[in-house]
């Protein structure tokens, strides 16, 4: 009965998906060809995201076919986990959260034309493009939407799954936060979040880490509490931890 229930629920965000993603090409092609100024600006700018995301999987399938086409994939994955917000990403996904979308996806792209990234990695329909192993101390998260990149200096090894729960600083449960703002916030997101946080990150750097706490920012406690309550496990109080830098 579960195992039934279980395959029914993938089939509804599938389905919410599809429509909303032609509905909204079906609405940015009849805008292009309405004689509305506004209409035109708006159908254009949809479909020249849209365009410049297709010339960035090409060119990324091109040079690392198996992480290119698996970036490509995320775009369409959604959370198998939890049906209702497997839903809600799969309605918010193609118009509500493009901006970050299309920012998150085009970093991930170049980095994987470049060789920048070790591997691609989806959970909870949000996909992770990681680039571990690094030895220069750089461990960072931008979450750009359904988009993560993530440069780390630990090797992963093993079960994403488990790595996510417990590696580096609870890092990307954090980030995971983030993409349930971007949900939430849509066109707002890196107005309210993504702009302040690079902002306060910045802060934080140049102050190396005395007066301020990025940690504290608004953005930041509301990331952690959304990775609290949907991994289930309490987020490390980050105000303790000196080395915190996402
Ligand atoms: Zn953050």
């Amino acid at each position: 009965m579960a195992q039934k229930h279980y395959k029914t629920n993938g089939v509804w965000p599938a389905a919410i998906g599809f429509i909303t993603l032609a509905a909204t090409y079906g609405g940015a092609i009849g805008a292009v060809l309405t004689d509305q100024t506004l209409a035109m600006a708006i159908g254009w700018t949809f479909l020249s995201l849209k365009g410049t995301m297709l010339l960035a999987t090409l060119l990324g399938i091109m040079r690392r076919p198996q992480l290119g086409w698996k970036l490509f994939r995320g775009r369409y994955t959604f959370d198998h986990k939890h049906p209702r917000r497997a839903a809600v990403q799969a309605f918010t996904r193609f118009w509500w959260e493009l901006p970050q979308l299309w920012l998150g996806y085009m970093v991930s792209q170049w980095r994987n034309m470049f060789g920048q990234i070790d591997r691609v990695e989806t959970v909870g329909g949000v996909t992770f493009a990681i680039e571990d192993g690094r030895n220069d101390g750089m461990c960072k998260g931008l979450s750009l939407g359904s988009s993560v990149n993530i440069w780390l200096t630990d090797h992963i090894e093993g079960d994403f799954q488990t790595y996510v729960r417990n590696g580096a600083a609870q890092m990307l449960m954090h980030e995971f936060g983030h993409t349930l703002d971007s949900m939430r916030l849509g066109w707002g997101y890196l107005i309210v979040v993504g702009i302040p946080s690079l902002l306060s990150q910045m802060v934080e750097t140049a102050l190396h880490g005395r007066h301020y706490r990025h940690s504290r920012l608004y953005a930041e406690r509301w990331a952690n509490k959304h990775a609290q309550h949907y991994f289930g496990i309490r987020m490390r109080d980050l105000e303790t931890d000196r080395s915190d830098n996402h």
